[in-house]
């Protein structure tokens, strides 16, 4: 074999000497070496294993080393193992037809991409084109990506170290009843008043010169902000009122992950764009694209597109797609999560909710769920600051050390804890988990008062 067999030790010391980390200062980490995963689990070097309760970065929505999925990667190597985008390709058309297929109304045409920020990239470089204006209204608490144009949409501390960034973006609250800018005390009050708060920003911005409005439909890692019903309705109709794109990140949202192929499918809205990664072949090869409707693909009938990408609808990356959607289908994965999150992750998260003083809140659909830290349930006051680090921190960090000393694998974001496991997870492995993350919060709890 050309791949050589390296010791924990040598993993270790490679990426220390070579490996250049993302969003980290080099010196204050240490990366776990991971030597091999299955199913919902990973294990370190050493023999640990954790039970994933983050899907890695929220993509690893049929689990690890899905059989299936590894042998139609393994096919399509042996077939043909690249090829230029200008080419059509067996599988790239395939896995556009499955897509579209699941897209919701208009939405039949998809351009390829390698993730979620170069979707969102090309998302907003379709929408300005296509109305020939320039302004994109993206929220606060979101994120889009790290590309130029994705962080410069990101409404997130992610953005600040790449500031000035993008001409034309403007920021609008969405809603967030748990702590929200309006003041509201019900979901329907949130809605009604998040949507006049996004009327009169296009008021004052200038219906005229916005092209675009971007929104994860459920949002992700800013806290699974299950938007309330007739949000999604509300700001297509504005949209349409004001010949604006309606741009639905589903990122992370889509396929499965909110219990749908589309989390938009939930309130049964058609966008003008959906952008997808993540979880359409779980990240084992990478991929994304951007899903459009008929009118923006006819904008570029006539008149060239301008933009690409070499690896773009990568026949590779395009049979898993195929294979991962044939899998989601004989499995049940979309039902299957929708049930978990019904039957078993709502339910325990209410339990565990109505015991623990630090939890002050939980919400998602699915295996989308958060669940949000609070040093005082009255005040609401959230266990650590805002954009905590370091010290400051602390009291997230040991809540996730407890996780791990037991074998789980948190995802923790600021004050917050999702729970985010693969999609395909069993109803046994999601019920200890959640027993494991029932006694780790007494840790929070700890820090209450
Ligand atoms: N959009 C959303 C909602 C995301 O959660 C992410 C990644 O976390 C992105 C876009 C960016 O995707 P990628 O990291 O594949 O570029």
């Amino acid at each position: 074999s050309d791949l050589p067999q390296l010791s924990g030790e040598q993993v270790h010391e490679l990426d220390r000497a070579h490996v250049f980390h993302s969003w980290s200062a080099q010196d204050l980490i240490d990366p776990l070496p991971i030597e091999s995963a299955k199913g919902v689990r990973f294990t370190d070097y050493a023999g640990t294993e954790y039970l994933d309760f983050s899907s890695q970065l929220v993509n690893v929505n049929i689990g690890y080393q899905h059989p299936r999925l590894v042998a139609a990667i393994q096919e399509q190597a042996g077939r043909m193992a690249t090829l230029a985008p200008g080419f059509a390709n067996d599988m790239r058309s395939e896995a556009a037809r499955m897509i579209a297929e699941k897209a919701p109304g208009d939405l039949e045409h998809v351009f390829f991409t390698n993730g979620g920020a170069e979707a969102n990239e090309n998302a907003l470089r379709m929408a300005r084109i296509h109305t020939g204006r320039h302004k994109i209204l993206s929220a606060y608490r979101s994120y889009h990506g790290a590309t130029a144009g994705s962080i410069a949409l990101t409404g997130d501390p992610r953005r600040w170290a790449s500031e000035p960034g993008m001409p034309g973006v403007v920021r609008y609250w969405g809603p967030y009843l748990y702590r929200s800018a309006f003041y509201a005390t019900s979901e329907e009050e949130e809605r009604d008043r998040a949507l006049q708060h996004l009327r009169d920003t296009i008021a004052v911005e200038g219906p005229q010169t916005i092209a675009a409005i971007i929104l994860e439909t459920v949002v992700g890692t800013n806290g699974i902000l299950v938007p309330p019903d007739g949000y999604l309705a509300g700001v297509r109709e504005i949209c349409d009122e004001h010949g604006i794109v309606m741009i639905a990140d589903e990122v992370m949202a889509g396929f499965a992950r909110c219990g749908e192929w589309f989390a938009i499918d939930h309130w049964g809205v058609t966008p003008d764009i959906i952008t997808f990664a993540k979880g359409v072949n779980s990240g084992y090869v990478p991929i994304g694209g951007t899903i459009v409707s008929g009118a923006i693909r006819e904008t570029f009938g006539p008149k060239p597109y301008p933009g690409g990408l070499t690896y773009q609808g990568h026949p590779l990356a395009c049979a898993s797609a195929v294979a991962s959607m044939r899998i989601f289908e004989d499995e049940g994965v979309v039902e299957h999560s929708r049930r978990m999150g019904e039957e078993v992750i709502g339910p325990r998260l209410a339990e565990i909710e109505a015991k623990h003083p630090s939890v002050g809140e939980v919400r998602g659909l699915g295996t989308f769920w958060a669940l949000e830290l609070v040093k005082d349930p009255q005040t609401r006051e959230p266990l650590v600051p805002y954009n905590a680090s370091g010290e400051a921190a602390a009291p997230m960090g040991a809540f996730a050390a407890a996780c791990k000393e037991r074998g789980l694998w948190p995802f923790v974001h600021f004050n917050r804890t999702h729970v985010v496991p693969p999609c395909v997870i069993e109803e046994d492995d999601l019920r200890a988990g959640l027993d494991i993350l029932d006694e780790a919060l007494e840790v929070a709890d700890g820090y209450v008062g």
